[in-house]
């Protein structure tokens, strides 16, 4: 049986991992900072994974785990992952993003140079770039989060020389019902839920007009464990290859809010519901991100399996019947 150690495995990403590994008959092993049972997301996986504590910021805590792990795969994906916090905390989003990434490849090539190591990189990566992104297309980030993750992903290519088998898999923005509320999407369907709701507080935003390849987080797990099986490692770009704006994604939501309720719960329009707050405008704003995947498409066979108004009506929908639970919670309490 294989084993794998997930760093992060109580985030979106980890979550997902760690049930698709479980599924394909792995022993998983998950790094966490604290209490498992503080993640939602794990609740129904828990007790089929084995958890180890530890922090990226912390070696000898790495090296513990890796070393009661024991690991065939390591996929590291603990990360501060968010643009504005790395621009508040750029020095510790370094420590972890980068720092973090260092200790572990030190651990590895110490301990077990035989572990396969899959890096979290990141479309943030190119910057501002007019054509679709492919593993050819250079760098240019524009943010602390950004760059730390071209740091860790240059990283991978120097240890990478020396022998470890280590990628950088550079995913386009993924998303699903577990993805963390202060990213756009999700801040949107939990604010569209709460309206519905009956909470007719407007939703202040940023930049309406930016876009993004917003895949789902499921499917794109399903590459990171692809990517880690051939012979020789390389780095892939996974996306969709479609961009929609953040306007567009508030016209989803808003036709799903149709189907499935009332209209008169929803709002009437985009300016009925939403204004634009300048604190939430970025510098250095990447205005467009598209993926061109089809390296990961012909050499791995990975492709999305939910389209964008598939992801909108399932965050929707989840957002709703959340919302719907603590509701009914706190009546029936
Ligand atoms: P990112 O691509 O990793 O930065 O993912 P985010 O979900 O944080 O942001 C995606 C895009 O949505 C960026 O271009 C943001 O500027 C834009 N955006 C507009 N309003 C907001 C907002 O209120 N919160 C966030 N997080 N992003 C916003």
């Amino acid at each position: 049986m294989k084993k794998a150690l997930i760093t992060g495995v109580s985030g979106q990403d980890g979550s997902y991992l760690a049930e698709y590994l479980l599924d394909l008959g792995y022993e998983v092993w998950g790094l966490v900072r604290r209490e498992p049972e503080t993640s939602r997301w794990l609740a129904a996986t828990a007790h089929r994974i084995e958890f180890v504590y530890g922090d990226l910021r912390d070696e000898e805590s790495l090296a513990v785990a890796f070393q009661k792990a024991w690991p065939d795969e390591v996929y590291n994906l603990a990360a501060q992952v968010f643009v504005p916090t790395s621009w508040e905390c750029p020095a510790e989003t370094f420590d972890i993003n980068v720092g973090g990434f260092a200790r572990l490849l030190r651990i590895v090539e110490r301990q077990k140079p035989d572990t396969r190591v899959y890096q979290a990189s990141t479309s943030e990566m190119f910057g501002n770039v007019e054509a679709n992104c492919n593993e050819e297309t250079p760098f240019n980030p524009m943010s602390p989060y950004g760059t730390s993750k071209m740091a860790a992903h240059r990283l991978a290519a120097v240890y990478r020389n020396r022998g470890i088998y280590v990628l950088g898999g550079i995913l386009f923005n993924h998303e699903s019902p577990r993805r963390g509320p202060e990213m756009v999407t999700r801040k949107i369907t939990r604010a569209a839920a709460r309206w519905v709701m009956g909470d007719r507080v407007k939703l202040k935003l940023g930049n309406l007009q930016s876009r993004r390849d917003w895949g789902f987080a499921g499917d794109y797990v399903k590459a990171m464990h692809a990517m880690l099986q051939p012979d020789t490692p390389n780095d892939y770009v996974i996306g969709t290859g479609i961009s929609h704006s953040v306007e567009d994604f508030l016209q989803q939501v808003l036709t799903e809010l149709r189907k499935i309720c009332g209209s008169s719960d929803v709002p009437r329009s985009i300016e009925d519901w939403v204004e634009v707050d300048t604190q939430f405008l970025r510098t250095g704003e990447i205005h467009n991100l598209q993926a061109d995947s089809s390296a990961a498409r012909n050499d791995l066979g990975w492709q999305p399996s939910v389209d964008f108004a598939h992801l909108v009506k399932m965050m929707v929908e989840a957002d709703l019947a959340s919302l719907r639970e603590v509701l009914g919670a706190k009546t029936a309490g």
